[in-house]
Parts: structure tokens; sequence; C-alpha cells
């Protein structure tokens, strides 16, 4: 009998079922917002003007592809960790910041829970309810239990404070706590200054184990208000996790650009900890690949295109912003009595929308507009040619 007769087949991943259905559908105006990626007005994935720059400069260059070292390349790491704590921070100087160039945010999670089941092995994993639909999955794969915390409040549309404190402050010693840094994933519900340092006291007194996934950062407020969350964090002195991704920052979602940084609690320490997550990182695909590192590295240390990606990235995010605005304003125009304001106030790409499952396949059925069944649409796929058919669309289900 063959290895493989029971095998069973796995179940479908939900959003790319939904890019298989939309693709499918002949109506030319069907509109895609279950995506997780970010479109230009024009609706395309763009290539940033300082990515292009950079790539010019490199093809002229036609450096060689040798291997990398286990870590990265050292000033993409440097540019990295500078975008999280600052460029005059007293962990880095000290060296009890690392910081591994990782295949985007995923291949940095994944790193992180890897070492964190070498040293930490025992602990329980506690991801917020909801979150993005990847963070169980590669936790559990690592071998940990994973929980949920509260944290959405269908009611208000906002955040579950009172309840996500209550459980965590009743979490044992050393539990992981995985928290979206920035413009969570899927609600676009972010704690205010005040509620992060709550938690963060939390995390401190009870001994517990922040890991920060920022993957939109330059998507909430800006590169260094989106960081200050981690500052906070790199405060306290606990072992700290963070996971940054460059997939939507820099439009470069196929190069697999991310980081994982570790805070440690002195130079000896880190030292140990880089010997041991380099041999994870080894044991798992050796060194990482050079493209897409490199640019990011020239976008990063280069003054010039540092200040033109910034530039590239807030016109993302004012975008986006525009676009929650007018969804807000053209669903009052047909005629919708519900208060939407909700939708101004949540950061990032996405909108939990508040739509029912019922609903969003409604719209996906009759008027070819697709969301996620949990109500999660993309802002970031709006643009002025589909604004008002899926504000008119959404009007007609509610
Ligand atoms: N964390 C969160 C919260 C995400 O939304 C994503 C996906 N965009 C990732 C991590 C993974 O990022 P990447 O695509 O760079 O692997």
């Amino acid at each position: 009998m063959s290895i493989f007769a029971k095998v069973e087949l796995a179940p479908r991943d939900p959003i790319l079922g939904l890019n298989e259905q939309y693709n499918a559908d002949t109506r030319s105006t069907k509109v895609n917002l279950g995506v997780g990626v970010y479109y230009d007005e024009d609706g395309r994935l763009p290539v940033l003007k300082a990515v292009q720059l950079a790539e010019q400069e490199r093809a002229k260059q036609s450096a060689p592809r040798g291997y990398l070292p286990i870590e990265g390349i050292s000033t993409y790491d440097k540019g990295a960790q500078a975008l999280l704590l600052g460029k005059d921070s007293e962990l880095s100087a000290s060296g009890r910041a690392l910081t591994f160039q990782a295949l985007g945010g995923t291949g940095a999670l994944k790193i992180g829970a890897d070492f964190l089941k070498q040293v930490n092995a025992n602990a329980t994993v506690h991801i917020s309810n909801p979150s993005w639909e990847n963070h169980r999955a590669l936790f559990e794969r690592a071998g940990f239990k994973v929980d949920n915390y509260p944290y959405y409040d269908a009611a208000t549309h906002g955040l579950n404070f009172d309840a996500m404190v209550a459980y965590l402050e009743q979490l044992s010693a050393g539990d992981i706590v995985v928290l979206h840094a920035c413009c969570h994933n899927p609600t676009g519900v972010d704690p205010t200054a005040a509620q992060w340092e709550k938690i963060a006291n939390i995390i401190k007194a009870k001994g517990l184990v922040p890991f920060l996934d920022i993957a939109y950062q330059g998507f909430g407020a800006g590169l260094e208000e989106d960081a200050q969350v981690v500052k906070l964090f790199a405060k306290l002195d606990v072992p700290t996790f963070v996971s940054s991704s460059f997939s939507k920052s820099f439009s470069l979602y196929g190069e697999r650009v991310g980081a994982l940084t570790v805070l440690c609690a002195s130079k000896d320490e880190a030292d140990r900890v880089l010997s041991q997550v380099k041999r994870t990182i080894r044991t798992n695909y050796s060194n990482p690949p050079t493209h897409g590192g490199t640019i990011v590295s020239m976008v990063l240390n280069n003054p010039e295109l540092f200040a033109l990606w910034e530039k590239e990235l807030a016109e993302m995010r004012d975008r986006i912003r525009t676009m929650r605005a007018q969804l807000v304003a053209k669903l009052k125009e047909h005629g919708v009595t519900q208060n939407f304001d909700f939708v101004l106030e949540q950061r990032g790409m996405f909108s939990y929308s508040g739509l029912t499952q019922e609903q969003v396949e409604r719209l996906r059925n009759e008027h070819g507009i697709y969301a996620v069944n949990s109500g999660r649409i993309c802002v970031a796929a709006l643009n002025s040619r589909n604004i008002d058919a899926v504000a008119k669309a959404i009007a007609a289900v509610l």
C-alpha cells in the first residue's frame, strides 16, 4: 500500500479559494475585496519608484550571487532593526538586539516559533480572536498549543479591551502572546497608546513573552509612529520577538522580504541566542536569498531612496484613508442609515465591515463583489472606479 494511501485532503485555504472563484466569475463588474495586498488607484500592484531605482542600480553592478551569511545581509538587518527601534537605540548599540533577514513575515514567525520551541517548549501561544489566519497553524506546526485571547468586539466594532486584559492577567509565566503591533489583520482595530501601556505592563508583571508581528509598518500613521509599540516593549527589558514584513510596505510580496528581531537581556545572552537562531535557520533553508534583501537594504541605507520610499508609503496610506472616507460617504449616499463611521477609525489595509456571512454571500452571488466570509474587506482594493458600485451593492444587501 502506498504511504500516501491514508493522506487526507487538507481543507482549502479560504482566501485562495475565494480568489479562484473570483477569477472564474465572468461578470465585467466584479470586484475582489478578499485580497490581502495593496492595489493602487488603477487596481494594480504598484512597483515603487524607490524599488525601481535600486533595481536599476543593482543591475548596473551585475553583482555576483554568492551565498549570504545565515543571518542575511548585515546592512539589511541593521536597517530593519533601525526601523523598529530607531537609529540611536541603546539596545542596538549594546548588542542586545539581534535581527535576522527572513523569508517574509511568515519566515520570521516560523524561525521565531522554532527557536521558541527549543527554549520554551511547554509554553502556550496566545493569538488574538480573530487573527491572521496563518498564526494558529504556524505555531501549532512548531509544536505549540495555541489559544485565542479576546480581542474584537462585534457589538462595538472595536476592541474588547476589558476581556483581553482579564484574559492576559490569568496566563502563566513564560506563555507567548502574539500581538499585532499596528494595523491589526483582519479587523483594522488597534489598541490606543494608553491601552498598549497597560498590555505591556501586564506582559512584564506576569513574565509573559511578547511576539510582536508588524506586517504593515507605515500603513497606520507613519513609519516611526507605527513602531511606537515596539519601542514600548523594548523598554520593558523582557525577552521580546518581533517579526517584520516588507511585503506590503515595499510591494515586494514575491521577494520574501522580512526580518526576525530578538531582544535579549545582555550581550552575552544575545551571543548565545544568535548562535542558536542561526542553527534554526541553517537547518530550515541555510541562508536567505539575495535579490529582494539587497533592494530593500539599498533603499533603507540610502537617504534619498529612503525619503522617496517614505513618500510613496505615505501615498499608499493616504489613498487607503481616502477610500475609507469615500466608502462611508457613499454608503450614506446610497441610503444606508446604519453608522459606518467605525471604518474611519480602523487602521491599515483591512476593515472588518460588520457584514454577516449571509450578506457577504449575497454580495458575491448577486453583485460579483468578493469579500471574506468574516466580513473582512481589503480597503486597498477600492478605487474611484469601483467604489460606487461597491457601496451600492453593500447598501442593497444590508
Ligand atoms: N503577519 C500578518 C499579520 C500578516 O497579515 C501577514 C500577511 N500579510 C504576515 C504576517 C506575513 O507576511 P509575509 O507575506 O511577508 O510573509
